[in-house]
C-alpha cells in the first residue's frame, strides 16, 4: 500500500458552525486518517501567502477576509492516492457543481464560502504541509 499525504483545510465559515467533527468523521469514513491537526486564526498576511497563486484574481482580497474572518483548522491527512482521494471527496469549488454527497455539497455556503480547501498537487501538498506544520512529528500509525 502506497500512501501518500495532503493538507485540508476545514474553512472559518464550516469551523465556526461547529461542522468540524462532522467533516472529519466524513474523510475518516472516506478512508483517511489523520496525522496532525490544530486550530488557527489566519492573519492577513498568511492567507494572502496560502493563496499567493490567486493573488492577481478579482476574487483574492475577498477570499483572504473570508479566510482571516475566524478560526480554521488545518488537517494532515493521509491515505492511498490521497492528494487526487481527498479532491474528490470534496467537490466541485462551487457547491452548485459538486456532486451529491462531497463534503462540500454537504456543508459549503457558496463559490467562496465552501468549507474546505485541499491541495491541488502532491507537490502542493507538501509545501502547504510545511505551512502549516513544519516541524511536527509525521506519525506512522
Ligand atoms: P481550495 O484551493 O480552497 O481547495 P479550489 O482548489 O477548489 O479550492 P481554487 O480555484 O484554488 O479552488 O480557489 C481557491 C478558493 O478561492 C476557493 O476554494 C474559493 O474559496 C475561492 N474562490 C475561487 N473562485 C472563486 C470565485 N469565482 N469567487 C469567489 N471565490 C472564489
Ligand atoms: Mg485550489
Amino acid at each position: 500500500m502506497n500512501e501518500t499525504d495532503t493538507l485540508t483545510i476545514i474553512k472559518p465559515d464550516a469551523f465556526g458552525a461547529g461542522k468540524a467533527g462532522h467533516i472529519i468523521a466524513h474523510l475518516e469514513d472516506a478512508g483517511f486518517r489523520v496525522v496532525a491537526a490544530t486550530v488557527k486564526h489566519l492573519t492577513l498576511d498568511e492567507a494572502r501567502a496560502f493563496y499567493a497563486v490567486h493573488r492577481e484574481r478579482p476574487f483574492f482580497s475577498s477570499l483572504v477576509e473570508f479566510m482571516t474572518s475566524g478560526p480554521c483548522m488545518p488537517l494532515l491527512l493521509r491515505r492511498e492516492d490521497a492528494v487526487p482521494e481527498l479532491r474528490s471527496v470534496i467537490g466541485a469549488t462551487d457547491p452548485a457543481e459538486a456532486d451529491e454527497g462531497t463534503v462540500r455539497a454537504l456543508y459549503a455556503e457558496s463559490k467562496e464560502r465552501n468549507a474546505i480547501h485541499a491541495s491541488d498537487s502532491a507537490e502542493n501538498a507538501e509545501i502547504e504541509i510545511a505551512f502549516f506544520f513544519a516541524g511536527t512529528e509525521r506519525l506512522r500509525a
